[in-house]
């Protein structure tokens, strides 16, 4: 009976080893997003926040504070939250704007990163009320899994909004706000940044075309839905952001 407690206590030292070892590893990529996604000019001032949900525990998340830059998140600034948006551990201020996180996370279990930021051309496309074409790669990526949240220009600082950018987002990938930035999330944190990324390219390429006028058809439903599956692959997110990693770090 002795030598079966002593067991459970080694296994349950190990299983809380093994479970700080994932959360610095997860902090260790939220802190290298906020740098990759600064380097690809997401920043806007220090507005924006990027969060993860822990694997072990998932009704709760690490998330961005406030009045910091997206490239200045260390292991010291970062708060754990609960589904509530009320913060559990840590110290640092908490972005009025939790409830996009929250409120997605609890309608949402397959998404592990929710990532809000002002990006420019998503914002000039969201400002337009059209959707996002397949004028380019990118655009199939959020082929039909683009909302669209258009109650507000106000920041989102209740539950209520937070819900509304949970059901504007559905089954999708993202949502643009109107007038205010995008919500994009993702099953891992390289998801959701890659992500990101691709879908302020695709606004670019749009608002290009549309300026430049009279755009030819786009591809068939079929040519696009099958790029989608290709560029939706989890390798090809993980191969991408590794690499903005290894630029970001290069650059220093
Ligand atoms: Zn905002």
């Amino acid at each position: 009976m002795i030598k079966g407690k002593s067991a459970s206590g080694k296994s349950s030292r190990r299983a809380g080893a093994g479970q700080r070892a994932t959360h610095r590893s997860l902090k260790e990529q939220l802190i290298l997003a906020g740098k990759v996604l600064v380097a690809e000019g997401q920043d806007d001032f220090t507005r924006g926040h990027i969060s993860f949900r822990l694997p072990d525990d998932p009704n709760r998340f690490c998330m961005k504070a406030h009045s910091i830059g997206l490239d200045e998140i260390t292991m010291q600034n970062i708060l754990t939250i609960d589904l509530e948006g009320d913060v559990v551990a840590g110290t640092a201020r908490r972005h009025s704007e939790v409830y996009i996180h929250s409120e997605i996370f609890k309608a949402r279990p397959d998404v592990n990163c929710v990532i809000h930021t002002h990006p420019t051309y998503s914002i000039a496309l969201s400002a337009t009320g059209r959707g996002l074409k397949c004028y380019s790669q990118p655009g199939a990526l959020f082929y039909q899994a683009l909302g669209s949240y258009t109650d507000t220009i106000n920041l989102i600082r209740s539950h209520a909004m937070g819900a509304g950018v949970a059901r504007a987002l559905g089954n999708g990938r993202a949502v643009l706000l109107k007038n205010h930035g995008v919500v994009v999330t993702g099953a891992t944190i390289a998801e959701a940044v890659i992500g990101t990324i691709m879908l302020e390219n695709g606004a670019m390429v749009q608002l290009l075309v549309e300026a430049a006028g009279d755009p030819a058809p786009e591809f068939s439903r079929a040519d696009i839905e099958k790029l989608k599956a290709d560029i939706s692959q989890p390798e090809q997110f993980t191969i991408n952001f590794d690499y903005l990693v290894r630029r970001v770090k290069r650059r220093g």
